[in-house]
This record gives structure tokens, sequence and C-alpha cells, in this order.
């Protein structure tokens, strides 16, 4: 496989893991969606996955955007409401799921599912994200991407696999 690293992609890497998320952590997401299709499923596959996903540009941008959107939030930047809605993740805001989907839309459909489930259940990092929010720390779009990130690598597999998803709508 090719690993041409462009400045956007260690851009990205470097944006989320100054926000404290491995790409390893992602990679358990996908590990735990796909475990039940697949028999001959590794973390390591998963983990070549989610490097395939940031190397999409669309990925790149929408990491850069959300991540920081919520600095720009921690450090009190934004203008008011922007600002309260960001800071608070006010439930009707929605911008930060709408972003997300940038990420869930590269490998089509199989995504949306993925990515509904990873934001209802939090699991792993995600629930560490979301339970960090608070005075100091805004992982409004953060807890998103990274639930995205996952759902596309999930669905990546799937293609790759397509006799894995059978039975699943
Ligand atoms: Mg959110």
């Amino acid at each position: 496989m090719v690993e041409a690293t462009s400045k956007l992609e260690k851009a990205a890497m470097k944006r989320l893991l100054e926000r404290d998320v491995t790409l390893e952590e992602i990679a358990e997401l996908v590990y735990d969606l796909q475990e039940p299709y697949l028999d001959n499923l590794t973390m390591e596959l998963c983990l070549d996955n989610v490097k395939a996903v940031l190397r999409k540009r669309e990925v790149q941008n929408a990491v850069l955007t959300g991540i920081e959107l919520d600095v720009l939030t921690e450090e009190g930047k934004l203008a008011s409401p922007l600002q309260e809605i960001i800071k608070n993740d006010e439930g009707l805001y929605g911008i930060d799921e709408v972003l997300a989907l940038a990420i869930v839309n590269v490998y089509g459909s199989i995504g949306f599912t993925n990515f509904g489930y990873l934001d209802k259940v939090k699991p792993k990092v995600i629930e560490r994200l979301d339970s960090l929010k608070g005075e100091d720390e805004v992982n409004t779009f953060l807890d998103d991407i990274v639930g995205a990130i996952a759902a596309a690598a999930a669905s990546r597999i799937a293609h790759a696999e397509p006799e894995a998803e059978e039975g699943v709508d």
C-alpha cells in the first residue's frame, strides 16, 4: 500500500493526537463493529482501514474543522450565541453530526447505521471524550468525528468483504 502522506493528512493526524485520540483507539471501535461479521478480522486490518479513511481529503477537512471549533470554543473565542451552543453541546445544534456525515459519506450508506449506533451507545473512546466534556474541555465535534471515522473504516472493510454484511441492513 502506498503511504504518501500529504501535509493535510499529517495535520489532521497531529490534531487528533493533540486531542488525546489515537488511531488504535479508533481501530478498536472498528473491530467491535465488524467482529460479528468477519472470522478473520484483526486489529491490524482495522488500523489499516482507519489510516485509509484518514487519507481522504474530505475526512481531513472535517477533522481539522471540527477540532478547530472545539479548541476555539475552549478558548472562548467564538461569538455568542455559537460559543455557548458549542460549549454546552446543545442537543438541537446538530452541526457536529452534519460535519461528521462528510466523513461517513465517503464509503456509502453502510456507514450511517454504524455512525448512529456509535452515537447512541458511545463505547470506549467516545464515552471517554463524552465524559471529559466540562468546564475546560470541549469535545462537541470530536466525539462525532471519532465515531464517523470508525463507522467509515467499518464500511470500508464491509465493502471489501461484501459477503460479510449479508443479512445486515
Ligand atoms: Mg457531538
